[in-house]
């Protein structure tokens, strides 16, 4: 008899975490590798944030907290939300969690009765799938096109919802393609959730503060108050505040849900880390001008890594409006041999070949639900992006 419970036969190891650790470990052997796998900032966390932090260890602040997070980091979440996004929570309507990663299995834990069907627009998140089908739902993924921007139409909505469909999560600007939806798009989407009452939208709004050219990040709810009494809005401060480590994630939803999410998290972890939310606290009430900054420098690596990629014979890749990854297509160059003799039948086999042979990791567009394409994460500096992309040439180059 196995020991592994039957639920763990849905799912997979992240493939983000294991191709990162993959290039890890070729490091660590003395290989020389560019890790353009991992989605996270290469940014420090800014120190007025670890300040507040080192602050808080001093006054003691070692204790378990509330469950669903200090009283002023839950204000303090709300005013933020209030002053990014014109959103109107109370602060019982906010739960802080360990990371965005655990508001999203809340949800679905707390939520989803076996056979639920939850609607994911793909490419996507690698995470959803495996949540919804540990917590005995069923996702129903709906394929995107780069003729729409990888962005869902209304039309494609429509036909995606059925009497058991449960949720919509949408994730804007998206990873891996750093899609964002304008207020027009997403309006068209809310239209079709009003004439449906039985679903509800997570919103996974974790790279909203990250959007290029000045371009408004817009959420659900702004959108259409009246869907606020079944979305909830998911946010953090891993991606906007360089704090992945830190862990602290929190969701904004009618009471009715966020009571049933800090049920679920008492009975699990408890509260996120005391001293995480301290700078937690300081982070989404501080000044939040090195965002800008921030977002400047992704913005020329956006562009550094487009431009280079787009220039190479076979790739092609949209330009993002956000986040900090470029979703680039390899369909043209499936069937060829790789200078090492390697046959590229599938895009799992490119960045297998690609790691092997040129040093460069990235992650497969398998791994996001959508194959034939490989996503590069520019979260890394303007030197190392610079020789990955002649690599990634060289390799292109390099296939008979
Ligand atoms: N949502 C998306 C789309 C992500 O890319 C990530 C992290 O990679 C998360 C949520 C989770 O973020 P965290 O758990 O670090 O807050």
């Amino acid at each position: 008899m196995s020991l592994a419970a039957e639920r763990m036969g849905r799912i997979l190891p992240s493939q983000t975490i294991a191709i990162t650790q993959k290039a890890r470990a070729l490091k660590a052997e003395g290989r020389d590798v560019i890790s353009l796998s991992a989605g996270e900032p290469d940014f420090d966390t800014p120190d007025f944030i670890k300040k507040a932090a080192i602050e808080a260890l001093q006054r003691g602040e070692t204790k378990y907290t509330d469950v669903a997070g200090t009283p002023a980091l839950r204000k303090a979440v709300a005013e933020r939300l209030n002053a990014d996004f014109g959103l109107d929570y109370r602060p019982e309507e906010i739960c802080v969690s360990t990371g965005g990663k655990q508001v999203i299995y809340n949800a679905m834990v707390a939520t989803l009765n076996a056979g639920d069907e939850v609607v994911i627009p793909a490419p996507a998140w690698v995470s959803y799938p495996d949540i919804v089908q540990l917590a005995d739902g069923k996702p129903v993924i709906v394929p995107t096109t780069p003729e729409t921007g990888f962005r869902l139409t209304a039309e494609q909505l429509r036909r995606a919802i059925t009497p058991r469909t449960r949720w919509l999560v949408l994730n804007s600007p998206c990873n891996p393609t750093g899609s964002a939806y304008s207020r027009d798009e997403l309006k068209a989407l809310t239209d079709v959730l009003l004439e449906h009452p039985q679903v509800w939208i997570l919103t996974d709004d974790i790279y909203a503060k990250l959007t290029y050219e000045g371009r408004e990040a817009c959420t659900v709810v702004q959108v259409e108050p009246r869907l606020r009494e079944r979305t909830l809005t998911m946010n953090g401060v891993s991606k906007a505040y360089a704090m992945t480590g830190w862990r602290i994630g929190f969701s904004a939803a009618p009471v009715s849900l966020t009571k049933e999410l800090i049920k679920l998290q008492g009975q699990s972890t408890s509260n996120a880390c005391s001293i995480a939310q301290a700078a937690a606290l300081a982070a989404v009430s501080g000044p939040q001008d090195f965002i800008g900054e921030m977002v400047a420098v992704y913005q020329k690596r956006r562009d550094l890594v487009v431009d280079a990629l787009s220039a190479v014979p076979g790739l092609s890749c949209a330009r993002p409006e956000g986040a900090f990854y470029v979703f680039v297509s390899v369909q043209q160059l499936l069937g060829r041999r790789t200078a090492g003799g390697h046959v590229l039948e599938s895009d799992e086999d490119f960045v297998k070949a690609m790691l092997e042979e040129v040093g460069v990791a990235a992650v497969h567009g398998t791994a996001f639900l959508l194959p034939g394409y490989f996503r590069v994460s520019y979260a890394t500096s303007t030197e190392l992006l610079e020789e990955a992309c002649r690599r990634i040439a060289r390799f292109c180059g390099g296939l008979a």
